[in-house]
């Protein structure tokens, strides 16, 4: 059985599958404790992977579409996905993608893996950060901008097609709790300064929050 948080429809709002709709299964549990993390996934809900498969296609517009995108992701949802539920994805004709934080290895079979790595720590402990990824080649890097050290650092350890920079929107709780008090919270985000970066550094692209500036979830 799955730990399951929930599972909707939707587009994909980040990264270079930006406005491709698809359905997100949000598993439960992290290994990380991010201090700046928002995402609920405490709640769950368990299932078998029949039982995940079935809610998916029900929840899917279109179920008989060829091509149906989905979206494991969490939580940390490499703690739980297996070769189970990937053969079962497979078998209702989904193509998988994964959001991880790129710290623990993944089953095999898995069609596109995003890896959002996470300092987790204050930047001078950002070697460890890198140390401890267990992913080393994988289809995209997603990373929010934050400021406070080089986005470049993980490209020692990762290999990607897709290195996309998010700016840091509305976190100024994070920036504070690193010891960064001179940020405009309440000004604005950080947009700019990471349009800025990507010029400077056009080995990365932009990313921005789709569904949020469309009013999805
Ligand atoms: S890795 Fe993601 S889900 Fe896990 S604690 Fe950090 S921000 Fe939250």
């Amino acid at each position: 059985m799955y730990r399951v948080n929930e599972i909707f429809y939707t587009l994909q709002g980040e990264g270079a599958h930006s406005g491709i709709p698809a359905v997100f299964v949000r598993f439960s549990g992290c290994n990380l404790k991010c201090p700046w993390c928002d995402t609920e996934f405490a709640d769950y809900t368990e299932m078998s992977a029949e039982q995940i498969v079935k809610e998916m296609l029900c929840s899917y517009d279109t179920p008989n579409e060829r091509r149906k995108m989905c979206v494991l992701t969490g939580g940390e949802p490499s703690l739980q996905v297996d070769k189970e539920l990937i053969d079962a994805l497979h078998t209702a004709g989904f193509y998988i993608c994964i959001e991880t934080n790129g710290t623990r290895p993944l089953p095999d079979g898995i069609d596109w893996i995003t890896c959002s790595p996470k300092a987790g720590e204050p930047p001078e402990a950002l070697n460890h950060a890198v140390d401890r990824l267990a992913l080393k080649k994988v289809n995209e890097v997603k990373v929010v901008f934050t400021g406070t050290y080089d986005p470049e650092v993980w490209r020692k350890k990762l290999e990607a097609e897709h290195w996309m920079l998010q700016p840091l929107r509305y976190n100024g709780e994070w920036l504070l709790m690193s010891g960064i008090d001179d940020f405009e919270i309440d000004s604005n985000d950080n947009l700019d300064d990471t349009v800025r970066y990507i010029l400077a550094h056009p080995f990365w692209r932009l990313s921005v929050q789709l569904h949020k500036i469309a009013g999805l979830r």
